[in-house]
């Protein structure tokens, strides 16, 4: 063919999406971020209080893990399922986690990220027809990933009593017979909200009474202002680790988003499809990546740095918490009790408001980034995130209670 014929032959070819595809939208909280990030580095006076990440540095030795790791050549392909010395770092730090149960790496697969993680395991664990509870407000991407997989996300309503947790008489009013899945967030992004061993207890049991898959994202889990690490499945039973996946990471404990490094534990039949579907995907994590995160689950020196970025975190929320109870006391919010967020209530402030009109008003007047509610399925709340440095946290909630003071 001629050149132009050609120009004209491609330019006619219309992209239509694969029904892959059919319901994807981007992630909200990736663009808030990049888009505050732009922000930034064009000079503009803009507080990012939608990221979704720790403001720390990975600690140094874990870094230097990942240098060394490079130096010596460790930069070829590694195991599929990713290293055995990983593997058995992140059983024994879950381990540490849970008094001591021992805990199979071989049931462990890395990913390039929990993410990743989690849509290996919804991928291979349900497909058209099926039906996946996921209790709402919720994480961006549950719905998407589950979507992707050609099932169907059904949104559970989260009690605002009761932090927007659900109860075993909630996830029932949802099921059906095609329900396969339940997919559980504790701490849980975007309220904070924690569940209780016991109320982990009673939804497992709901869950295995029922043949449902139960998707336990633990990926805050150190991040507790509780004692100790937040309750896991990892505390219960083993017939409960049975009909579940957990899911960890090295990205927010350890300040290791970009490094890419998150695992699913699941049963064994469970791991060798995952690993299997991975094998096509992405082939596994990156394997300098593997050696910092090597070190990070597994060098107990860095724990420290974990308990001081945590003990940041909950200064950071006893502070915010001060504030709204003592400059905004009509505001009604999520006391957060893990993670880094803090989800609040902005419809009755102003008549018809909603997170999303809140949010770009408040960029627009006081130039700070937060994430509405509508991203996470309730578009009456709007995330604020306080992975920030004190004296963002400060200027962005003197900005906040001013916005609010002449809505
Ligand atoms: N789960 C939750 C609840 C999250 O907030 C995040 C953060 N992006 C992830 C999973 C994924 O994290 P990562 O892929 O960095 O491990
Ligand atoms: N988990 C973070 C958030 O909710 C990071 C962005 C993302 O991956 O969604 O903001």
């Amino acid at each position: 063919m001629e050149r132009w014929a050609l120009g004209w032959y491609f330019s006619a070819m219309t992209f239509r999406p694969s029904p892959n595809l059919a319901h994807l939208e981007s992630s909200a909280t990736v663009a808030i971020s990049t888009e505050a990030k732009r922000r930034q580095a064009a000079g503009e006076d803009v507080i990012d209080l939608g990221v979704g990440e720790p403001d720390f540095d990975t600690p140094g030795l874990a870094s230097e893990a990942g240098i060394a790791a490079i130096r010596a050549g460790k930069t070829r392909y590694a195991p599929n399922v990713g290293t055995v010395e990983l593997r058995k770092a992140i059983a024994a730090a879950l381990s540490r986690m849970s008094a001591g149960r021992p805990i199979d790496p071989d049931r462990i697969v890395v990913s390039n990220g929990s993410k990743q993680s989690l849509f290996n395991a919804c991928f291979a664990l349900f497909g058209p027809g099926d039906k996946v509870l996921i209790p709402s407000p919720a994480w961006v991407s549950y719905p998407q990933i589950v979507y992707l997989a050609r099932a169907e996300p059904v949104m559970v309503p989260g009690d605002p009593e009761w932090g927007l947790k659900v109860s075993v008489a909630d996830l029932e009013k949802h099921r059906d017979a095609n329900t396969k899945g339940l997919i559980l967030c504790s701490p849980c992004n975007p309220t904070g909200s924690v569940y209780t061993l016991a109320e982990l207890q009673a939804i497992a049991r709901w869950a295995a009474s029922h043949g449902i898959w139960l998707l336990s994202d633990e990926i805050y889990r150190r991040i507790h202002y509780g004692p100790g690490p937040a309750p896991s499945l990892f505390d219960l039973d083993d017939s409960v680790l049975d009909r579940s996946v957990v899911f960890y990471g090295a990205s927010k404990a350890y300040a290791m988003t970009g490094w890419r490094i998150g695992a699913s534990y699941a049963p064994a039949d469970v791991t060798k499809a995952i690993a299997a579907l991975q094998s096509h995907m992405t082939t596994g994590a990156s394997q300098p990546s593997m050696w910092a995160a090597t070190k990070a689950f597994g060098d107990p020196a860095i724990d420290p740095e974990v308990d001081r970025m945590v003990a940041a975190f909950r200064r950071r929320r006893d502070y915010l918490v001060a504030r709204f109870h003592d400059q905004l006391p009509g505001v009604e919010f999520i006391e957060p009790h893990g993670a880094f967020y803090l989800f609040f209530r902005v419809d009755g402030l102003k008549p018809g408001t909603t997170g999303g009109a809140f949010c770009t008003e408040f960029m627009k007047q006081e130039g700070v980034a937060l994430v509405p509610g509508g991203a996470f399925g309730d578009d009456r709340w709007v995330r604020l995130s306080f992975a920030v440095s004190d004296a963002e946290l400060e200027n962005g909630c003197d900005r906040l209670v001013r916005f609010i003071g002449q809505l």
